[in-house]
């Protein structure tokens, strides 16, 4: 996503199982590279990770409109994550 990504928008790199599509490869921005997951992003599970990435989404965007719904595909539940 040459211009980035905005709150709220699905990556186009991440995979229907909620897998990165650039993981491991050199092409994947530095910051997702960089990011470790700790137990205060994630939570126990997908939906609280979901949760809390949408609070901090909402909480940090430039623009005061309201931020578009991010929704899980069809493998949520199912052992995946939300990548950032
Ligand atoms: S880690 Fe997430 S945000 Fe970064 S490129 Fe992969 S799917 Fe996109």
């Amino acid at each position: 996503m040459p211009h980035g990504k905005k709150a709220g928008e699905r990556c186009v790199q991440l995979l229907p199982d909620l897998r990165c599509a650039l993981f491991g490869r050199p092409e994947r921005p530095a910051f997702c590279a960089s990011l470790r997951p700790s137990q205060e992003m994630c939570g126990a599970d997908a939906a609280e990770a979901t949760a809390r990435l949408d609070a901090l989404e909402l909480a940090t965007r430039p623009d005061p409109s309201p931020a578009p719904v991010f929704k899980l595909g069809p493998a949520a539940g199912q052992g995946g994550g939300r990548a950032p």
